[in-house]
């Protein structure tokens, strides 16, 4: 799988402002915010997308998901509400082949997204 930004700042090769860190994520400030608050939050594990993180294992994938709800809650979102976006794909524009959710928060959102 080709390395991505994703795999170099995972492995400190290149700055970014990490808010959160453990063994099953990392979680970083989008360089580029689409909201007040933008955070993407990064598998230790590699996966390219979604569809690679539903084959591995289901206790990781689990944690996973965890840590980006443990993530919305250190960054005081929940009463306001926020909202996680996987893109995936050329349909889905992601444009960095490392899986990422976008969390996005500190304003009102709207629907449907372009
Ligand atoms: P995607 O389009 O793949 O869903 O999202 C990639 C995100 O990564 C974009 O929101 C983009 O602003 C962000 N991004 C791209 N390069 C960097 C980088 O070097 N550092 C950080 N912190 N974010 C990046």
């Amino acid at each position: 799988m080709a390395d991505t930004i994703f795999d170099k700042i995972i492995r400190k090769e290149i700055p970014a402002d990490i808010i959160y860190e453990d063994e099953v994520a990392v979680a970083i400030k989008d360089i580029n915010p689409q909201a007040p608050v933008h955070v993407l939050v990064l598998p230790t594990r590699k996966a390219a997308n979604l569809t690679e993180l539903a084959t591995m294992d289901t206790e990781y994938a689990g944690e996973y998901l965890k840590r980006i709800a443990l993530i919305t809650e250190k960054l005081g979102l929940t009463s306001d509400g926020f909202r996680v976006v996987f893109n995936q794909g050329r349909y889905g524009q992601q444009s960095v082949e490392y899986l990422h959710a976008h969390i996005l928060g500190g304003r009102q959102m709207e629907w449907p997204p372009g």
